[in-house]
């Protein structure tokens, strides 16, 4: 084979190989030579459309091209954000009734990373064959009120997983939540063959085990799905204060309406969005929400001066 110059999509990354979809083929790129001088910088991952370079017995990444959309999280050890996934079509962000309960606090850090990376999401509320209809409709108040979808599932009886296989198109999506809140196991009922890992949710904790450790694309129909790290924690990836609200649909919507500008929602007078909270119009936890990602930014930044 004389060297060639492909365009591929990056299917996974591990360690120091990257996994790239080329045609029919997939080729493990090792990320050396100039990349790997810049790998922090570089963050390629799954989703990445990329330039590979190949010739007999070797393959090199050339180049990452620019990103549509994508999630990143906040990663003290790297002082920056984290690319979970790249290219993202569709972000599936997943909670689930019974163990465990929804955290308000950690799906509404998702849903404004996802804004922040202009990744389009809905919200998935799971093992609804575990929880009373009354808490489901709770839930479901507080995330249509801000303007997003929300469909729910059981994994178990198959429950609402037509509805979900029907937002799949072409493009990459991902299904994101805390570890044992059903994502493996509503990926393999979309597609049995693929057969991902389901986590025994621990007994002690009521946690899920960390069964996947990297993000990582499976064909689906015209596109693929995305399973994602086992997460824990999950933190807000920007550093400004102030692009906060705007990753609050519902904030951003009435902030024009606040008497001073800027206005941080937190403290000011004539503040429209905390008039819409004191109203019942926004729901109080995504408020929360949003008032602790601020804090943390501020926080954060607090931190760097030192
Ligand atoms: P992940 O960590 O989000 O990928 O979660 P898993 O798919 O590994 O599931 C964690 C645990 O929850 C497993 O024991 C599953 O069998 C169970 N589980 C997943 N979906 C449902 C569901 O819809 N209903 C019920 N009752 N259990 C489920
Ligand atoms: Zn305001």
């Amino acid at each position: 084979m004389l060297e060639r110059v492909d365009d591929g999509l990056v299917i996974r990354v591990t360690g120091g190989d990257v996994w790239v979809r080329i045609g029919p083929d997939l080729v493990v790129c090792s990320l050396r030579g100039r990349f790997r001088v810049k790998e922090k910088d570089l963050q390629v991952v799954a989703g990445d459309r990329v330039v590979v370079r190949r010739a007999p017995g070797s393959a090199a990444l050339e180049k990452v091209h620019p990103r549509s959309s994508w999630l990143s999280r906040h990663a003290d050890r790297e002082r920056g954000s984290r690319l979970v996934v790249a290219n993202v079509e569709r972000l599936f962000v997943v909670a689930s009734l019974g163990e465990p309960p929804p955290h308000p606090e950690f799906l509404n850090r998702v849903l404004a990373a996802a804004e922040w990376g202009h990744a389009p999401a809905l919200v998935v509320l799971n093992k609804t064959d575990q929880g009373a209809p009354a808490e489901a409709a709770a839930f479901r108040a507080a995330y249509e009120a801000a303007g997003y979808t929300v469909m729910e599932t059981s994994a178990v009886t198959g429950a609402g997983v037509d509805a979900l296989a029907e937002r799949v198109g072409s493009g990459v999506h991902v299904f994101v939540g805390e570890s044992g809140v059903g994502k493996s196991s509503l990926v393999n009922r979309l597609d049995p063959d693929l057969g991902l890992v389901v986590g025994d949710v621990r007994e002690r904790t009521g946690r899920g085990r960390h069964t996947t450790a990297y993000s990582q694309l499976f064909p689906f129909r015209d596109g693929y799905l995305a399973d994602t790290p086992g997460m824990q924690t999950f933190r807000f990836p920007g550093d400004d204060p102030d692009e906060v609200a705007a990753c609050f649909p519902e904030i951003a919507r009435v902030e024009a309406a606040c008497r001073f500008h800027p206005c941080s929602h937190t403290h000011e007078p004539g503040c429209a969005v905390k008039a819409e909270v004191d109203a019942g119009a926004i729901a109080a936890s995504r408020y929360a929400s949003y008032a602790e990602i601020v804090r943390d930014l501020r926080e954060r930044a607090a931190n760097k001066r030192w």
